[in-house]
């Protein structure tokens, strides 16, 4: 199974990543998780990554693409993945597809969370105190401040994707202001339907 989970920042994509890879056994490839851990690795993509990120911006499509096109071509990612918060622009939208047809594979679906804009800048503000709670890092870029950047990236990049997958017949819609097990619920119906 190769899917893609498309939504805005804080739409959950993250949560029903975690959810899929427990049901389908293949891995969460997170570009955004990957990129952290180039920063904190201090590594020559996470030095161009760093300023980027922390403003809420989108990374170049080539560093990412770069990223995903090695990720995907190691042996876990043999039987399927998840991408979570990838593609995010229709240049890596088109590059993942090359990426999948030069090795005879194709997508499965993509499920896009839709989530009222208003519940979104909460969800962030929640996940920052709730992995503060937990002792665990918080990211910089979960503030309303730079949430406000995030969503108009996504608006102007990340947006129009629904409309591309749609278009290819690809796109199954879920109502991400379910509750957590009903989105999970939904996704399941959808890629079962699929
Ligand atoms: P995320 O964890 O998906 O919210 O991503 C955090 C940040 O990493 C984003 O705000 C971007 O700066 C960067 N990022 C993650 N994925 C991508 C992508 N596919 N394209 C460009 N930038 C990305």
């Amino acid at each position: 199974m190769r899917l893609i989970l498309l939504g805005p920042p804080g739409a959950g994509k993250g949560t029903q990543a975690a959810r899929l890879v427990e049901t389908h056994s293949i891995p969460q490839l997170s570009t955004g998780d990957m990129l952290r851990a180039a920063v904190a690795a201090e590594t020559e993509t996470g030095l161009k990554a760093k300023a980027v990120m922390e403003a809420g911006d989108l990374v170049s499509d080539a560093i990412v693409n770069q990223i995903v096109s090695d990720r995907i071509s190691e042996p876990d990612c043999a039987n399927g993945f998840i991408l979570d918060g990838y593609p995010r622009t229709l240049a890596q939208a088109d590059a993942v597809g090359d990426m999948l047809t030069e090795k005879g594979l194709a997508l499965d679906a993509v499920v896009e969370l839709v989530v009222d804009d208003r519940a979104l800048v909460g969800r962030i503000v929640k996940r920052a105190e709730d992995a503060a709670a937990a002792g665990q890092p918080v990211r910089k870029d979960d503030t309303p401040e730079v949430f406000d950047e995030r969503l108009r990236a996504y608006y102007k990049s990340t947006a129009p994707l629904t409309g591309y997958y749609y278009a290819k017949g690809d796109l199954k819609t879920v109502d991400g202001m379910d509750t957590i097990d009903g989105v999970t619920a939904q996704i399941n119906a959808a890629l079962k339907a699929h």
